[in-house]
């Protein structure tokens, strides 16, 4: 079953998710080589705590951390740990907070010092394809029409788009229905309405669309080997056209932008 939100609902999962965007930023201002992972989800953790909200991912199905990052050929669900980061990494990291009883949930993918002219096309055309999901999210579409918008632009470049694992709604829970694909056909899956909350979140392979399981239960990785990319924004849909975006990349923008 699909659960409408109200405003005042809506407002909490924005105030969730405005968490998760300055967590990021946190994170961002140290991610360099040299820091290692542990030390970024502690940074996380810290920010999460001292503003009233609790890790969304800690201790969910048993995950040990607060922030999954996953480098290179990881896709998603990286343990953070002793782990350096190093020169040219690709480093996606992704961040959830519970707060009021409301969850946010976001994700972004930072190139470190010196990455290939195709790990830059990599991130940038999966953050195209996220706002083109974002785009597509409106009142009266169907979800089908997000993966499609999504699914279409990241394999005009050459990308292979994740199949295994999807976006999803949010609220009192961290996933909540529907499913949201990051694949699928124009006018096929749940209509969309105003008062739904959707985490959109594509996962683009820079070779081939298969992924693994490692070892350690939880990271996912790329079966060429290649890099893996993974942006995140939590939206509502609305009566008034375009979906309000409640998550932000703003803050860690800006920290990028200053780093330059
Ligand atoms: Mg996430
Ligand atoms: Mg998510």
């Amino acid at each position: 079953m699909i659960y409408l939100k109200s405003a005042e609902e809506i407002e909490l999962v924005r105030q969730s998710s405005l968490i998760v965007g300055m967590a990021h930023a946190e994170v961002a201002k140290i991610l360099e080589p040299g820091v290692s992972t542990e030390k970024l989800d502690k940074i996380a953790e810290e920010y999460i705590r001292d503003n009233g909200g609790v890790p969304a991912f800690k201790g969910y199905n048993g995950f040990p951390a607060t922030l999954c990052i996953s480098i290179n050929e990881a896709v998603v669900h990286g343990i953070p740990s002793a782990r350096v980061i190093e020169d040219g990494d690709v480093v996606s990291i992704d961040c959830g907070v519970k707060k009021n009883g409301f969850f946010g949930d976001s994700a972004y993918t930072y190139p470190v010092g010196n990455v290939t002219d195709e790990v830059v096309k990599l991130l940038e055309v999966t953050k195209e394809s996220l706002y083109k999901g974002i785009e597509a999210a409106r009142s009266g579409k169907r979800i089908g029409d997000i993966g499609h918008a999504v699914q279409s632009h990241a394999e005009a470049h050459g990308f292979g788009v994740v199949r295994e694992l999807v976006g999803h709604g949010v609220g009192k829970e961290l996933h909540e229905s529907p499913e949201v694909p990051n694949y699928g056909r124009r006018g096929t899956g749940a209509k969309l309405k105003p008062g739904m909350v959707i985490a959109i979140e594509p996962m683009i392979n820079m070779g081939r669309k298969e992924v693994k399981q490692l070892a350690d239960g939880w990271t996912i990785v790329t079966t060429d080997g290649k890099p893996s990319a993974h942006y995140e924004h939590t939206v509502a849909i609305t009566d008034r056209g375009e979906a309000d975006i409640l998550s932000t990349f703003e803050a860690i923008e800006e920290v990028l932008m200053n780093k330059v």
